[in-house]
């Protein structure tokens, strides 16, 4: 039992509170009812909170404190397995068809969460290229705390996360870029990274002050690559660009501007940062205001979007290729543009990635490892309460948001969602609530229906004209990281070299040390202290 049972002043439990503002919710609900669209119903009376039941979703056949629930997803464990390495020829990429697009979660959570979850990251490709046996293009999304082993475990290398597109700056979506950044040149990229992400959000800190930080993307990406110097140098022994390397230009990638490298990294290294800043403000109203990558060749446009999170300047984007079209809103109160880039124009998208937010005292109840929602202190609730308020979408809102949408994704995720049986089972009803015909996990969406599913790490989803499909990622919990896949070129002399020599071999790992204080090795004989070659 909890030591954290409250009483309301009135002599009222928080449970009975709980009944008596439900009333008064459902009341305004149906003050509130206006249009109903295409097949799914604003929520009536009775959707809504009347009693404490309304947070067990299944009734009395779900417990909050059923620990099968609250410690699983059993769902994504009945999807078809999708296998990153191929046993017959390890080194490849799993292809994709011609013309599909292939959507993997390397992160899914809302901070903090558990194991199971990392921060949030999507990683998009599109398309087969046969000669080079390689998707078309391919793009990372947001990239927060702990993908990079997700990333390794599904046979992404560094080498294929060279554009990185961030919905803001915090950290639950950018803090693996310094893994990520520091790591590619040891590794398979030997060019640039170019990071995507919003300018500088114009917010007076405090009201008041007078005060207006560069909190832009082009400042982060100066501050963090002045950061990583001692990374940087340190590695800088080996290799960190090849030739021929042919740079994207403005036109080449479709971008709003010519790309340049913060600090005074050579254009073609690996330790070159680009940022492309994106002026949040834009949405499309007037054509090609939006774009953030549009490229001629691969035929990938990726435009963007302004949602509402926490402080100005948070973006969504849409990613369009070939007929097919991904949303994902980064994190966002429910809003409008975000709505209206879904409708397209009334053509729909295929798949639209949008954040879900537990309701604040089953958050607030599960972090304090509690079963009852009643038993979590007000203040607590009310913490949370904030956070959503400023920065998330509930679950009646994400299917009201569906409600409005039309024609209906063909697919619609949730993420940066504690994803657990009894959190799903919550939710969805909640969504149903408020988006009537809603079809779970069918695979065949009827008309004006809308599939809807919740993301976990390692889920793929695969997408074509006429079929969606979820796999989940076949992994080894030990195996090594992703495949390195060489430059198509020839390896430049490291910055730190043997004098008179050149070619990729010529690093000097000796130069940047002091060796006086080493105990040496020797050759392969009985005497030496220890074999150089590592046995
Ligand atoms: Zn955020
Ligand atoms: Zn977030």
């Amino acid at each position: 039992m909890s030591n954290f049972k409250t009483t309301e002043p009135t002599g009222l439990t928080r449970r009975d509170v709980l009944k008596l503002s439900g009333l008064a919710l459902g009341g305004l609900a149906v003050g509130g009812v206006t249009t109903s669209l295409g097949g799914c119903n604003n929520a009536q009376a009775d959707d809504q909170c009347t009693s404490t039941s309304c947070t067990c979703p299944d009734g009395p056949t779900c417990r909050w404190d059923d620990p099968a629930k609250a410690q699983q997803y059993s769902y994504f464990n009945t999807l078809a397995p999708f296998e990153p390495f191929s046993t017959l020829t390890p080194s490849t990429i799993p292809p994709l068809g011609e013309n599909e697009l292939r959507i993997t979660f390397l992160g899914s959570a809302i901070p903090q969460h558990a194991r199971g979850q990392m921060m949030m990251s999507l990683f998009v490709e599109v398309g087969w290229d046969s000669s080079k046996q390689a998707p078309r293009d391919q793009f990372v999304f947001d990239c927060g705390a702990g993908v990079s082993a997700n990333y390794a475990a599904m046979n992404i290398g560094f080498g294929r996360m060279d554009k990185i597109f961030l919905t803001h700056l915090h950290g639950d979506h950018m803090s693996d870029l310094i893994h990520i950044y520091c790591f590619g040149p040891s590794s398979d990229r030997k060019s640039p990274l170019y990071l995507w992400g919003p300018g500088p959000s114009g917010v007076e800190s405090p009201p008041g002050s007078g005060k207006y930080y560069d909190d832009g993307t082009k400042a982060f990406c100066a501050n963090l690559r002045a950061a990583c110097r001692w990374h940087t140098e340190s590695f800088s022994f080996q290799s960190t660009s090849y030739t021929p390397y042919i740079r994207p230009t403005q036109t080449s990638w479709g971008l709003p501007y010519s790309p340049i490298p913060v600090g005074d990294d050579a254009p073609d290294d690996s330790y070159a940062m680009v940022p492309i800043e994106l002026d949040w403000t834009q949405y499309g109203k007037t054509p090609g205001d939006n774009v953030a990558y549009h490229n001629p060749i691969t035929g990938v446009k990726i435009t963007h979007f302004p949602v509402i999170h926490d402080r100005k300047g948070s973006v969504g984007y849409k990613l369009e290729w070939n007929g097919l079209s991904l949303i994902y809103t980064g994190d966002t109160k429910p809003e409008i543009h975000s709505r209206d880039q879904a409708i397209n124009g009334g053509n729909g998208v295929d798949v639209l990635i949008h954040e879900m937010v537990v309701p604040a005292e089953i958050w607030a109840m599960k972090m304090l490892r509690l079963t009852d929602p009643a038993e979590v202190p007000r203040e607590t609730v009310q913490q949370l309460q904030t956070v959503q308020n400023s920065s998330h979408t509930p679950q009646g809102a994400f299917g009201y948001l569906l409600s409005q949408i039309s024609p209906r994704p063909r697919l619609t995720v949730a993420t940066h969602f504690p994803t657990t049986d009894d959190t799903v089972a919550c939710a969805m009803k909640s969504v149903q609530a408020h988006c009537k015909v809603i079809q779970g996990r069918d695979p065949l969406p009827q008309e004006n229906a809308a599939r809807i599913t919740w993301s976990a790490d390692l889920m793929v989803i695969t997408v074509s004209r006429n079929q969606i499909r979820e796999f989940k990622g076949d992994v080894a919990n030990f195996g090594f990281a992703a495949t390195y896949q060489p430059p198509p070129g020839t390896l430049n002399t490291p910055k730190y070299h043997y004098p008179d020599q050149s070619g990729p071999t010529a690093g000097d790992p000796y130069a940047q040390i002091d060796l006086s204080t080493e105990i040496p090795a020797c050759g392969c004989n009985d005497t030496c202290n220890y074999r150089e070659d590592g046995y």
